[in-house]
């Protein structure tokens, strides 16, 4: 019949809606932005830096090595290498720089980074109006605790912080000088003595 579908949508709904009186469950509405859906896990925007310790400066784990600034599609990333003052590379990001304006969360940057510095972040309240500033992201912007990945990806972040201690520990086990194997028993090497040489006894006259 012409319309059945829609007859039915609207009980649906007003089934919904009387029953939610006594089940607060069937009423699915969140009132954004004062309630919040909880994100799963797995949820992702845009990259952010993870640092250690207390300092977002001394404390990110970025080398600046740059392997994500030349995997990223849309080539969204912009580094420069810290240089002390005889101009040798440090490693560390003098700048980091990220365009979330161009940026397509594909995630490929935090798989290729060796060293777990980047990682996705899940903010999504970062609507303006200007197209510009507001969406290149610096440094400053980007550093983030190693807590902060805690909380808002916890299985993910106990599984890298595991790795990296047996990491940790693999590195220290192989710089630590292993202690020298036992001499073997002394072999008395010296060639004994050669018999001397047999001389004929001279023949008979
Ligand atoms: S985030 Fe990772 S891949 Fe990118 S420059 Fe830093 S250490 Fe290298
Ligand atoms: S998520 Fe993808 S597009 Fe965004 S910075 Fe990383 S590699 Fe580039």
């Amino acid at each position: 019949m012409l319309g059945s579908g829609l007859i039915k949508g609207l009980a649906e709904t007003a089934r919904n809606f009387v029953g939610s009186f006594h089940d607060p469950a069937r009423l699915p509405t969140v009132e954004y932005p004062e309630a919040r859906l909880p994100l799963p896990e797995n949820a992702r925007n845009f990259p952010f830096l993870i640092y250690d310790g207390s300092d977002p400066e001394q404390g990110l784990r970025c080398v600046a090595c740059k392997i994500c600034e030349k995997e990223c599609p849309p080539q969204c990333i912009y580094i420069e290498v810290a240089r002390d003052a005889t101009g040798r590379a440090l490693k560390h990001p003098r700048v980091f720089d990220l365009d979330i304006s161009v940026c397509m969360s594909c995630q490929i940057c935090v798989e290729v980074c060796p060293f777990d510095a980047i990682r996705m972040d899940t903010v999504y309240e970062i609507a303006t109006a200007d197209r510009f500033q507001p969406l290149l992201l610096h440094k400053q912007d980007l550093a983030k605790p190693n807590a902060y990945y805690h909380q808002i990806h916890p299985a993910e972040a106990a599984a890298t912080d595991t790795r990296l201690a047996a990491d940790a520990k693999r590195l220290k086990a192989r710089a630590t000088p292993k202690p020298a194997p036992p001499a073997p028993a002394r072999v008395d090497s010296t060639p004994s003595p050669r018999p001397p040489p047999q001389v004929p006894e001279p023949a008979p006259v």
